[in-house]
């Protein structure tokens, strides 16, 4: 397996509730390595664009509203599968159909508010990480 980076957002539900210590917890539990961190509160235009992949869904606005209304911490993790690894340590999208022990399982308050952000594969991480950070600011 490749050494990988992967994107990861601990969303507003998450920091609103004091949770971003537990979550980065269970990225390092499962091998993933902090190597790129900062908080920072995104404009209604930015978590938009962010989303942009989303725009012709029902929920894009709300999502939008949601990724905007308080701070996020957003974080490059890099371990073998970090893309695939995060993914797992993440969740289902929806709590509901979340395993036991996944952040989605513990943390998410719905299907929406679900706590935190994962790239889905290699393309869009290297996308993603590129939104928010430069070379400079990755440090592994
Ligand atoms: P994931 O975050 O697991 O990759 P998606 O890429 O499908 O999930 O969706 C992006 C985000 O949009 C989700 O994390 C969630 O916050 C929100 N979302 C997805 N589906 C719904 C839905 N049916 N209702 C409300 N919000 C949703
Ligand atoms: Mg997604």
């Amino acid at each position: 397996m490749a050494l990988e980076r992967t994107l990861s957002i601990i969303k507003p539900d998450a920091t609103r509730r004091n949770l971003t210590g537990k979550i980065v917890a269970k990225f390092e539990d499962a091998g993933l390595r902090v190597v790129a961190s900062k908080r920072i509160h995104l404009s209604p235009a930015q978590a938009g664009a962010f989303y942009a992949v989303h725009k012709e869904r029902p929920f894009y606005g709300e999502l939008v509203a949601q990724m905007s209304a308080e701070p996020v911490v957003v974080q490059v993790l890099e371990g073998e599968g970090a893309i695939l690894k995060n993914r797992e340590v993440m969740g289902a999208t929806n709590p509901a159909n979340a395993a036991e022990g996944t952040i989605r399982k513990e943390f998410a308050l719905s299907i929406g508010e679900n706590s935190v952000h994962g790239s889905d594969a290699p393309e869009t991480a290297a996308q993603e990480i590129k939104f928010f950070f430069s070379d400079l600011e990755i440090v592994g």
